[in-house]
């Protein structure tokens, strides 16, 4: 075997595992990281307090309070 063919081999298996590496640690980033929401945020006319809600809800009730407040736009 030739010195060119021995280095060719070892960079084609190092670029090989790498790219495996890469491929699998993508596979568990997507796997884990959560969804992104598309939640509304809401803020509470009675004690300011901010939370969010589920995008199809258009008056939401404050967990602090109980008052019902429109979404916040920003
Ligand atoms: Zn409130």
């Amino acid at each position: 075997m030739f010195p060119g063919q021995v280095i060719f081999l070892c960079f084609a298996v190092v670029t090989g595992v790498l790219g495996v590496m890469v491929a699998l640690y993508e596979y568990r980033r997507k796997r884990f990281e959560p969804e992104p929401t598309e939640d509304r945020v809401f803020r509470c006319d009675g004690c300011a307090y901010v939370y969010t809600d589920d995008h199809d809800v258009d008056r939401s009730r404050c967990p602090e309070c109980g008052l019902f407040n429109s979404p916040f736009v920003f």
